[in-house]
């Protein structure tokens, strides 16, 4: 259920009672007439009210109320930027005070003085594909439909143009890639999305000047481009937009005001608490890697390939499609203990003769996980043992291993004692973490781990980890953010099972991946 703002408009009189027009008329003549007093004619306002809806995130809220100047804002696909920009761009069409977010009461405003509103201003809004700008239009013209259809609106589809009748104040929206495709009229508001792939001469040639009048405000919003990415564009430099948020993103605050006259966020996919489980499947469907760093955690190229710490892990070559695994394959389950995160990985050891449907570059020796086992909320030992069982039913499981040296004895014992007997790694003992990952490194090196595509979680840990980096963003031995990655945690044990040998078949030729 959507909540909304509500805010009450003044219709200008003109409007409101142009339907008794020709009384008012009447009456102001025989007042002035009588009288001799022009403002004598009735002062009722007539109150309208609308509803924007209320933004449904934290980051969303933030970049809706934000009253920078500039405003820069890097964000995953689905975030929920265009619901954003057009709650941003008809509150401040409609006047709504931002500091109050149109809540009235607040009588030390000094923007609104209580009123929770302020003078409406002409907003732009502009995008490069006809698709993104009728994503926005909707949403506004959803927000205005009331006092559209009351006609104190006046709406011109075709120019998607909503102007406060009797002023010039309006909302519009146009597509626009090119400085001579935005040109065109001053503005209070200006906000650009999918700015990446606009010309980066837009801002500076006319975006600027279009504002300099009103001393206005001007809303960036992009997603990160992928390398190689098919979609047009007609930037010169790819990463004009991400080089623009980078030059600002430590910006320090005016020692005069106290106030950053640019701002930045960064949201990932993830913010948007209303995106399905289902939405975000279907948008990480066929996603590589590159592809998911850059559209769903909106990172782009300031990571460097060395920061990842995966980076040696040839998705091209090593995440696969399913095949049937030989029942004499050996198997050997990793485990990652935890209240509420126990996790399994199952792989498969390589054996010749390749069955069909298995990449035929694939060495004997190589790990192939088929199997990912993460039950949501807390499970007890007997259930999380079906699940292993029911997952590996029918294979030959031969090893299972798990869990820190210390401390986690205990656990082991516990499934042990249950019919799933747990050992203690190989690579074991404190410090073992720089050596465990040491060795996954070497057989990623050697294209000998394997992920079957239908399985998500361990690759996309591969896609997001990270090495916490130093004062000069080299990066350390450490993993950004260790205690979220509970499948590569259970690769780190099952990985030490492995030796791995050196890939003896040809690879693919290149444009074959
Ligand atoms: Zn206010």
């Amino acid at each position: 259920m959507d909540e909304f703002i509500e805010v009450d408009i003044d219709v200008p009189r003109r409007i409101a009672i142009k339907f008794i027009m020709n009384l008012i008329v009447l009456v102001s003549l025989f007042l002035v007439i009588n009288c001799g007093v022009a403002v004598a004619v009735p002062q009722k306002t007539t109150r309208m009210r609308i509803k924007i809806r209320k933004p449904n995130s934290k980051i969303q809220a933030k970049f809706v109320w934000c009253t920078n100047l500039r405003q820069i804002i890097k964000a995953g696909r689905q975030l929920g930027k265009t619901v954003g920009a057009a709650i941003k761009a008809a509150s401040a069409f409609v006047g709504v005070c931002f500091d109050c977010k149109g809540v009235p009461g607040d009588t030390d405003c000094p923007h609104c003085h209580g009123t929770g509103k302020v003078a409406p201003q002409r907003v732009l809004y502009a995008a490069p594909t006809e698709a993104q700008v009728d994503k926005f239009w909707y949403e506004v013209t959803r927000a205005l439909a009331d006092p559209i259809s009351k006609k104190i609106y006046k709406l011109n589809k075709s120019k998607k143009e909503i102007t406060l009748k009797g002023t010039d104040i309006m909302l519009k929206a146009k597509t626009a890639y090119d400085p001579d495709s935005l040109r065109g009229g001053t503005w209070q508001g200006l906000i650009l999305e999918e700015y990446q792939l606009m010309k980066e001469n837009v801002w500076g040639e006319v975006a600027q000047p279009m504002l300099a009048r009103y001393h206005g405000w001007c809303v960036f919003i992009f997603t990160p481009p992928r390398l190689g990415s098919k979609q047009k564009s007609w930037a010169e430099d790819p990463r004009h937009a991400s080089k623009l948020f980078k030059k600002h993103v430590n910006d320090k605050p005016d020692p005069k005001t106290g106030v950053c006259r640019w701002l930045c966020f960064h949201g990932t996919s993830y913010e948007n608490p209303d995106l399905s489980k289902e939405a975000l499947d279907e948008m990480l469907e066929d996603m590589t890697q590159d592809a998911y760093r850059r559209e769903i955690m909106a990172q782009d190229d300031e990571i460097e390939t060395m920061w990842m710490v995966n980076h040696a892990w040839r998705e091209n070559i090593c995440y696969i499609n399913d095949f049937e695994i030989p029942k004499n394959w050996p198997v050997k389950t990793g485990h990652d203990f935890g209240p509420a995160n126990t996790c399994m990985l199952a792989s498969a050891e390589v054996r010749l003769p390749l069955p069909p449907g298995a990449p035929e570059y694939m060495p004997p020796g190589s790990m192939v996980i088929f199997v990912e086992d993460k039950p949501l909320g807390t499970q007890s030992n007997r259930q999380h043992v079906q699940s292993w069982e029911d997952k590996t039913e029918g294979y030959r499981v031969v090893k299972s291993v798990g869990g820190n040296k210390s401390g986690e004895d205990q656990i082991r014992q516990g499934f042990t004692d249950i019919g799933w007997p747990i050992y203690e790694p190989v690579i074991t003992g404190p410090n073992s973490q720089g050596p465990q990952i040491e060795h996954i490194t070497k057989l990623q090196e050697n294209n000998n781990i394997y992920l079957f595509k239908k399985n998500k979680g361990l690759f996309l840990e591969f896609a997001n980890m990270m090495f916490e980096l130093d004062d000069e963003n080299m990066p350390t031995k450490k993993i950004a953010n260790e205690s979220k990655y509970h499948y590569y945690a259970a690769l780190r044990y099952l990985a030490a099972e492995y030796d791995g040998t050196q890939g003896t078949f040809e690879l693919p030729e290149p444009e074959d991946y």
